[in-house]
């Protein structure tokens, strides 16, 4: 299986409706962003202009990411929508540039030989769609600068007001700029 679909499978009338699912070794992701844990579902449609093919559609999967104040793992739901626009190689030496900045407000990629292949549309949408702080939950306490404990599993005795970890300080700082 492959995330491709051939142009000519696109009617010029009506939206090419699909629903593609890959597994998640079909993807190479960075281990720093995170795992995929489940198989990855994309859902959407195609129709075409002329040569140019447009897709819009939603990924949804399950990625597995380390906690940033705990260090455990979490899983995060992606959902999210993907809208792209493929120009054929044959067009796009045709095109002048006015046109391309014109039509940036939407993620352009090229295919040839008459595939359309959304690999990497989805694969850039994935990672664009992590969240920035990766927390297991919202109210995660992180562990402890002094003694090194899971704070949501075990309360110690250290006070922790008496000096703060420089890393968590920067998370926090973070954390309320996203307030
Ligand atoms: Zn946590
Ligand atoms: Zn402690």
């Amino acid at each position: 299986m492959s995330l491709v679909i051939n142009f000519d499978d696109i009617s010029g009338d009506e939206e090419y409706v699909f629903e593609l699912v890959e597994g998640p070794d079909y993807f190479k992701v960075d281990p720093e962003e995170g795992i995929l844990r489940k198989d990855v579902y994309v859902q959407g449609s195609l129709s075409k202009v002329g040569r140019e093919v447009f897709l819009k559609g939603t990924i949804s999967t399950e990625m597995e990411m380390i906690c940033s104040r705990c260090l455990e793992p979490l899983n995060y739901k992606v959902r999210s929508k993907i809208s792209s626009r493929y120009v054929s190689d044959q067009e796009t030496g045709k095109q002048n540039t006015d046109f391309e900045l014109h039509a940036s407000d939407i993620e352009m990629e090229h295919y040839s030989d008459d595939r359309i292949d959304l690999t990497q549309a989805v694969y850039d949408q994935m990672m664009l769609s992590l969240p920035l702080a990766r927390l297991c939950r919202e109210d995660c306490r992180g562990i402890c600068s002094q003694c090194g404990v899971n704070r949501n599993k075990k309360n110690c005795q250290c006070s922790d007001k008496s000096s703060i970890d420089p890393r968590l300080a920067v998370l926090k700082t973070l954390k309320d700029k996203l307030k």
